[in-house]
């Protein structure tokens, strides 16, 4: 078949039939995007054979690349074998139990049970419904607010948008009104006048006054991503999460990681936890689980939940029908195999991880660069017009989407939120290829400056 007829023909009917996620509908139906027909190691092809060195993994999910046969094989195993079955009603099948075990063997002491679900979402949505029914239980049903970021994303579902704190969400969604936002810690955004870490305990210290406001005998739990992923890949101050952990402990309120991004090695470690010295009570993973070969989401719930709901609960009315997919949790386990056999997580620490932060901080030189910031295997470089008031570089077209452009057309996926490019590298990338994504980042910038 020709190729170049073909995709002419995929391309019209992809603007004319399918609604894509995030995406002004009308300029898509009229300019259409990019089709992508095939992956190798840490490169994307599109079906004109334009290929890209992937610098997001995906959407932060192949943080193994394209080309692990063994999760590949896994899948189809399992799927000639038991391609369905539920997880209601006293069933239960052989994938979605080792997963859960290997869940709780690479998560902290305190997590022995794991909730599945098939999104980061639906994840979320789920530890609404847990933290509700632990405090129900408790004969306390008023310790129901929530309190999460401004800026935060924590996933599309109606519950999701509402704990998420991105504002073109909010004004189309009709949100839930016992989710409440206080102020994201992201120093060069909102107090780069301010010592780090003074910003970073005065923005913590916004948590304690929203407890205080809303009276804590009615807050049930703090939300947060360890790092902010999708909002900007926001380092918080080191000042930030010890204060953060402090008033959660002492103000009796749960603390929800949302481990959707920064799970499974992309901070440096198994969680991003780990990395800030956290200890969460609920843990919302996805992505990267199933190294985003297969749909699956979930929550790791610690001991001080489950000791309520498994011991005074009776049934648990939530679930949906693909909680625990044989084949999606049968990708779980091949991931979390070659996590646990490999030293990919350390590698990517030890030595990718600085080189990747070390070779885009030489950009903060650039004329446009006003901040570039990371950890581990995340990044993001922020552009401004001038260095020295920060101001944003603007128009957006001739900007933040111009560079990004060019980017891809050089042959690099990069994302970009706002004014920010953001990076976030398979874990499996070397040092050469860091280099190549840096390099054609920096001819990027060249270009629109
Ligand atoms: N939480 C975080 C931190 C995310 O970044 C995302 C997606 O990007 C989600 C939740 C939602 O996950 P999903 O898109 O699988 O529903």
């Amino acid at each position: 078949m020709n190729m170049q007829a073909n995709n002419g023909n995929l391309q019209r009917l992809d603007q004319s039939h399918h609604l894509h996620p995030f995406t002004d509908f009308r300029d898509y139906a009229q300019h259409g995007g990019r089709i992508f027909s095939r992956a190798e190691h840490i490169y994307i092809y599109d079906s004109n054979g334009h290929k890209m060195l992937d610098g997001m993994s995906g959407l932060w999910c192949c943080n193994l690349g394209y080309s692990q046969q063994s999760i590949v094989d896994a899948v189809t195993e399992q799927m000639q074998q038991l391609p369905y079955y539920n997880n209601f009603f006293q069933c239960s099948n052989q994938p979605a139990i080792e997963l859960a075990k290997a869940l709780v063997d690479v998560t902290e002491d305190r997590f022995n049970h794991v909730f599945f679900t098939n999104s980061g979402s639906e994840a979320n949505d789920t530890n609404l419904r847990l933290v509700s029914r632990y405090y129900q239980l408790q004969g306390r049903p008023e310790k129901k607010h929530i309190i999460s970021r401004k800026n935060a994303y924590h996933g599309s579902t109606i519950a999701a948008a509402s704990l998420g704190g991105m504002s073109g969400m909010h004004e189309q969604t009709n949100g839930l009104d016992y989710i409440h936002h206080i102020e994201q810690p992201h120093w060069f955004e909102v107090g780069p006048d301010e010592d780090p870490d003074a910003f970073g305990l005065r923005v913590a210290r916004q948590l304690e006054d929203k407890i205080d406001e809303l009276g804590e005998s009615n807050v049930a739990a703090f939300i947060a991503e360890p790092v902010q992923g999708a909002g900007g890949v926001i380092i918080p101050p080191d000042s930030y999460w010890p204060e953060v952990q402090r008033i959660c402990d002492e103000r009796d309120i749960l603390l929800i990681a949302d481990e959707v991004i920064c799970g499974f090695g992309r901070t440096g470690q198994w969680f991003g936890s780990q990395t800030y010295g956290i200890k969460p009570d609920l843990m919302t993973f996805a992505k990267a689980v199933t190294n985003g070969y297969q749909p699956l989401g979930g929550v790791m719930v610690s001991d001080k939940i489950t000791d309520v709901l498994l011991n005074h609960g009776g049934e648990f009315s939530h679930g949906l029908t693909y909680s625990g997919h044989p084949a999606a949790t049968a990708a779980g386990l091949a991931t979390l195999k070659i996590l646990r056999e490999s030293n990919i997580i350390a590698n990517a620490a030890d030595n990718v991880a600085p080189h990747f932060q070390a070779r885009l901080k030489e950009l903060e030189a650039h004329p446009i660069v006003g901040q570039v910031r990371g950890r581990g295997m995340f990044a993001a470089v922020e552009l401004v017009s001038d260095k020295t008031s920060r101001e944003k570089l603007a128009p957006e077209s001739a900007g933040a989407v111009f560079c990004r452009n060019t980017a891809n057309n050089l042959g690099l996926m990069v994302r970009q939120t706002g004014n920010a490019m953001i990076m976030a590298p398979p874990l499996i990338c070397n040092t050469g290829e860091i280099d190549a994504l840096v390099d054609m980042l920096s001819q990027a910038l060249d270009a629109t400056a």
